[in-house]
């Protein structure tokens, strides 16, 4: 008799315990800051184009082989708008083979390729999540607004120019420091 009552009440208290979980996908809890989704292609807004240059480095380091493109020259570079003298023309990442395990982005030297947030990819065709160029960079431009990027070689090069900016300040203010401690030193001898 005793153990019902304890099991009863026990039922009662894990029933009204907030749930720790969601119904899934009815709900979706929040994204962590870090999540990992799959991999999408950024955007250069300033001469509307690509940041892949298409050199196909991701596509050779893909261990799941699930990657292919082809590059063309770039007719931005052509008319004197853009710094890429090739561009990519096709590209295609067939995410239902991906892994996630990231090598693209860590071996691209363009800062063309990221691991976005999305990762709610179930199809029901077998091929159904071949994804090519244009829905690519949309899940790419998405991850970039939703995240404020910033290309990690502008943000290099940002930090670079502050420290540069702030070692003049900091060299003058040591001076100033040696300038007074010299003064003290030579008051206290005076006395
Ligand atoms: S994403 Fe990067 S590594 Fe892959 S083809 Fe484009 S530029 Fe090259
Ligand atoms: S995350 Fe890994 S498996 Fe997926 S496309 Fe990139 S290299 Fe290939």
């Amino acid at each position: 008799m005793l153990s019902t009552l304890k099991g009863m009440l026990m039922t009662l208290r894990t029933s009204l315990r907030k749930p720790v979980t969601a119904q899934y996908p009815k709900e979706h809890l929040p994204l962590m800051e870090r999540q990992v989704g799959f991999p999408a292609l950024t955007w250069d807004a300033d001469v509307s184009e690509p940041y892949c240059v298409g050199c196909m480095v991701c596509v050779r380091m893909c261990p799941t082989q699930c990657m292919s493109g082809t590059m063309i020259d770039n007719p931005h570079h052509a008319e004197g708008k853009s710094t890429r003298r090739k561009i990519i023309e096709e590209f295609e990442i067939n995410l239902g083979r991906c892994i996630l395990c990231g090598l693209c982005v860590e071996v691209c030297n363009f800062d063309a390729i990221e691991m976005s947030h999305e990762h709610e990819i179930s199809h029901f065709a077998r091929n159904g999540r071949r994804s090519d160029l244009p829905v690519l960079l949309e899940m790419g431009k998405k991850y970039q607004s939703e995240t404020n990027w910033i290309s990690p070689a502008v943000k290099k090069a940002a930090i670079a120019a502050e420290k540069a900016a702030a070692a003049p300040a900091a060299e003058a203010g040591e001076t100033k420091e040696d300038v007074s401690a010299v003064a003290d030193e030579t008051e206290g001898e005076a006395k």
